[in-house]
């Protein structure tokens, strides 16, 4: 058995695991439980882009202005969990001219850099670009490892005093009066806990935590695979510049390149279908910018859930819907110490923990401001340190297996 915390997270994604740390560098007291090993769920599941927000610039130029507010942060404060690669939106022979100039007049709207290239420095920053390459543009885009991430975050909120239990599943929630009275948390702690109060972090998941406590949280998520192949001579992340589509960035890690994704409804994040064609497309698509990614070794392949919030309940591919989040209060719907946080992306997890934390100081009547856009990562710059934490919490994904773990 535990000791019942004043906070309850439940889902120690990045989400999770920054609502974890930001309550703990405020002196709150929280424990968080995930269910699995800590970053199982979407965040170690990514495609692991720190977008720069050029993807969403013209469609959602307030997700992208999160995107580049956070990017420039993350360099900051998390080392070794980031790449610094720089990324490129190219224009093919085909493909929309006027997309082009409307994403580069968008990204300089909202404070996006971004930097026309001639041919000599494409060919240079990537020589096996295909020919048909129209255009362009450099943009400040980077690559996360979204295990090292999430290890840290949790490693730095259990130094501050938070407890974190990966292999322990929230079973059921306890209601009376409009208020969670208790938690019943089963895996590696098994009993029950009291807390004052639960944030639902859970991600695509976050529906069926809300309906313990007797909730509605209308979550579409949205599946994609991820195929990693046997190719290391591209440097930045590559973007094909057009509407978000299937197989449409290659993100470069060290000897892998990892191609991506798809966009498919499933009824349930637990049991979903994984179709060839995903993979294939991927492929096909990526190969389109990059040629030799046709003919190389295809080291892995994974998918992920996305955790798309969607209180319209729409359909189709659910690329329309917003990669925006959403801190959701209970209050208004009867369970006075319940939130949820769904929707947004990795890029973002930050901004989305600090303003759950917010909600939540509020609530208990903490009077604290957030330190988390400023203070360095433990073990940020020490990849061997940020793999121990991996290690320590069972954090490893699919997404950096390539990378984590080599400093050990
Ligand atoms: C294919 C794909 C590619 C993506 N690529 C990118 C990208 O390149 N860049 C980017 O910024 N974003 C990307 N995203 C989005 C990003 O992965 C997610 O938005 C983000 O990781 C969500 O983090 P989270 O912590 O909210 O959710 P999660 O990481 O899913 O965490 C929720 C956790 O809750 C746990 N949980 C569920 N039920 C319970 C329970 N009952 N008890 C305890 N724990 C429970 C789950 O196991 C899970 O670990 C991508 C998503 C997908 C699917």
């Amino acid at each position: 058995m535990i000791a019942d915390p004043s906070v309850l997270v439940v889902g120690g994604g990045a989400t999770g695991a920054g609502v974890a740390r930001d309550l703990a560098l405020r002196d709150v007291d929280v424990t968080l439980v995930e269910r699995g090993g800590l970053g199982s769920g979407s965040s170690g599941r990514s495609h692991g882009l720190l977008h720069s927000g050029a993807r969403y610039a013209e469609a959602d130029p307030v997700g992208a202005e999160e995107c580049i507010v956070e990017n420039s942060i993350l360099r900051e404060v998390a080392g070794e969990c980031i790449r610094d690669t720089g990324g490129l939106f190219v224009q093919l022979d085909g493909d929309d001219p006027d997309y082009f100039d409307k994403k580069r007049a968008a990204c300089e709207k909202v404070g996006i850099e971004t930097d026309l290239l001639d041919e000599a420095e494409l060919r240079e920053m990537v020589p096996d670009l295909v020919s048909t390459v129209e255009r362009a543009m450099w943009v400040p885009d980077a690559v996360i490892y979204p295990s090292r991430l999430v290890a840290a975050n949790a490693a730095d909120a259990a130094a501050s005093g938070a407890a974190i239990h990966p292999h322990a599943p929230l079973q059921d929630l306890r209601v009376a009066d409009g208020r969670v009275t208790g938690a019943r948390l089963g895996g590696s702690v098994d009993g029950w806990v009291e807390p004052d109060y639960v944030v639902n972090a859970a991600g695509a998941w976050a529906g069926s935590v809300a309906a313990m406590a007797g909730l509605d949280v209308k979550m579409a998520p949205a599946r994609g695979v991820m195929v990693s192949v046997d190719y290391g001579d591209v440097d930045p992340v590559l973007n094909r510049c057009r509407d978000p589509d299937d197989g449409d960035i290659v993100i470069p890690h060290e000897d892998e390149a990892v191609l991506g994704t798809t966009s498919v409804p499933v009824p349930d994040p637990d049991d979903y279908e994984k179709a060839d064609w995903e993979v294939e497309r991927s492929v096909k698509e990526c190969a389109a910018m990059l040629p030799p990614v046709a003919d190389v070794e295809v080291v892995r392949t994974w998918w992920g859930v996305r955790p798309l919030y969607d209180p319209d309940e729409g359909d189709g591919d659910r690329r329309g819907i917003s990669r925006g989040f959403f801190v959701l209060d209970s209050a208004e719907d009867g369970v006075e110490n319940f939130a949820s946080v769904v929707g947004g992306k990795l890029t973002t997890y930050r901004q989305m923990a600090e303003a759950t934390t917010d909600l939540v100081c509020d609530r208990l009547g903490v009077d604290a401001d957030c330190e988390t856009a400023s203070r360095v990562l433990p073990g940020a710059d020490d990849a061997a340190r940020l793999d121990e934490f991996v290690a320590r919490y069972d954090g490893q994904g699919p997404t950096d297996v390539d990378i984590v773990g080599r400093a050990l």
